[in-house]
């Protein structure tokens, strides 16, 4: 593996060279690959040599984030390359990157006063525990609340006077857990109207409820089968606040233009053009005896194929641009989540019953594409946001 140097461009390069050859090799054990329901600590091991972690620090701190602009497509192609090998992975990685620049590290570089040296602090040490080599993830969810975190309806009390909170409520959905050090989540600090962010510390921690969390609903997802995307319930477990908490740091983000659920896109991206040149493959000896309605639904595929990619590529070119980032990538993210499922069904009636196995790569790839549908923003508050957002200047 390519070592990192310090050098934002030469480490970038290492990075994307490192994770093709992780790919490759996972992808020499696919049939294995698919059928796992849980993540290994040497996948991740590889991951951290790799140099990924540092995407989600900024150039200055060591790392190689230089802002969305031009991070993106690098994360993106990141991502898109190491879907080419295993998609449970791959969507893990992406909430790596896409949790810590939500919460507001990567782009709220100074908070105003009195949160300036808290803030400062709290960035730095996030940014350190990255060089380190920890895993940062997500458990935001809570059922029923549609993936609206506004709706949380989990509470925080007060620890002490210096953002430690006692957290409880039962959350899902928490990509990666077990392999994640640090967890980002929403709760109702008690006296307050509006949910705000805390960092749950989930390391060497045993899910029978005597440390404050306890696993409820180990995750049985009908794809992306290996992301131990499991649901919890947290009764007092120690939580850290946000260091610039409240109104004014949501105001501050929900001014930025920001390209949110862009990495769940190359996810997807990823596992179609694995599941294309495969199924290219397969069909190869066998197109010139093709029936007439294999022949047009192969044509459908090539079309919505190219679509996908002109989605992508549109997306990150938007961004680059400067154009609205936050509304292109959501356009791009459900054409991208309706092309997906509609080109994989199209490639398991081409190949035929032989698709329909669990022999065969096609029927899980269906499953795990469909996930992108229901990341956040699933399919309702998405399509809501679309509609609204038609007749914004
Ligand atoms: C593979 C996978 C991995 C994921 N990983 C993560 C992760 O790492 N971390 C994380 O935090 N989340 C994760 N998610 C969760 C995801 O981001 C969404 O929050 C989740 O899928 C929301 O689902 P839902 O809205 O359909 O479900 P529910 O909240 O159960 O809602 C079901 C339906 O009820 C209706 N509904 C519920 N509440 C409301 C409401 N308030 N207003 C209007 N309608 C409502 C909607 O029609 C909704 O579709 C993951 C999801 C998947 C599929």
């Amino acid at each position: 593996m390519h070592k990192m140097t310090g050098r934002p461009d030469d480490d970038v390069q290492s990075i994307l060279s490192n994770i093709r050859e992780i790919a490759c090799d996972f992808a020499s054990q696919r049939a294995e690959r698919q059928r796992r329901r849980e993540l290994m600590k040497e996948d991740f091991d590889k991951l951290r040599e790799s140099g990924y972690l540092m995407v989600a620090v900024p150039s200055e701190f060591g790392g190689v984030w230089d802002g969305d602009d031009v991070g993106t497509r690098i994360v993106c192609d990141i991502l898109r390359t190491l879907a080419h090998g295993d998609s449970s992975i791959a969507l893990v990685s992406a909430m790596h990157q896409s949790v810590i620049r939500s919460s507001g590290w990567l782009s709220i570089p100074k908070a105003p006063e009195p949160y300036t040296e808290a803030w400062d602090e709290q960035r730095r040490w996030v940014f350190q525990t990255v060089a380190e080599g920890h895993f940062w993830g997500t458990i935001m969810s809570e059922p029923g609340s549609g993936g609206d975190n506004t709706q949380s309806t989990s509470k925080a009390e007060p620890a002490s006077n210096n953002g430690q909170y006692l957290l409880s409520g039962q959350k899902h959905f928490g990509s990666g857990s077990g392999m994640t050090s640090f967890m980002v989540t929403h709760a109702m600090p008690d006296g307050e109207m509006t949910p705000d962010t805390f960092v749950l510390d989930m390391r060497d921690l045993i899910w029978d409820g005597s440390s404050g969390v306890k696993l409820i609903a180990p995750w049985d997802g009908h794809g992306m089968t290996a992301t131990q995307s499991h649901g919890m319930v947290f009764d007092k477990f120690p939580a850290t606040r946000l260091a610039f908490p409240g109104d004014e740091r949501r105001a501050i983000l929900a001014r930025i233009d920001r390209p949110q659920g862009a990495s769940f896109v190359a996810v997807i991206v990823g596992i179609v053009e694995t599941a294309v040149s495969t199924a290219r493959d397969q069909l190869e000896k066998k197109h010139d005896r093709m029936r007439s309605y294999e022949r047009a639904e192969w044509a459908k595929v090539e079309i919505e194929a190219w679509l996908v990619q002109q989605a992508y590529e549109g997306m990150l070119r938007e961004i680059e641009m400067g154009r609205p980032s936050g509304r292109n990538s959501l356009l791009a993210k459900e054409a991208v989540a309706e092309l997906s499922e509609s080109i994989l069904l199209r490639i398991s009636k081409i190949i035929g019953g032989g698709a329909y196995s669990r022999h065969s790569p096609y029927g899980f790839w269906l499953e795990d594409v469909r996930a992108l549908g229901f990341l956040r923003p699933p399919w309702g508050l998405a399509f809501e946001r679309i509609f609204d957002g038609s007749w914004d200047s």
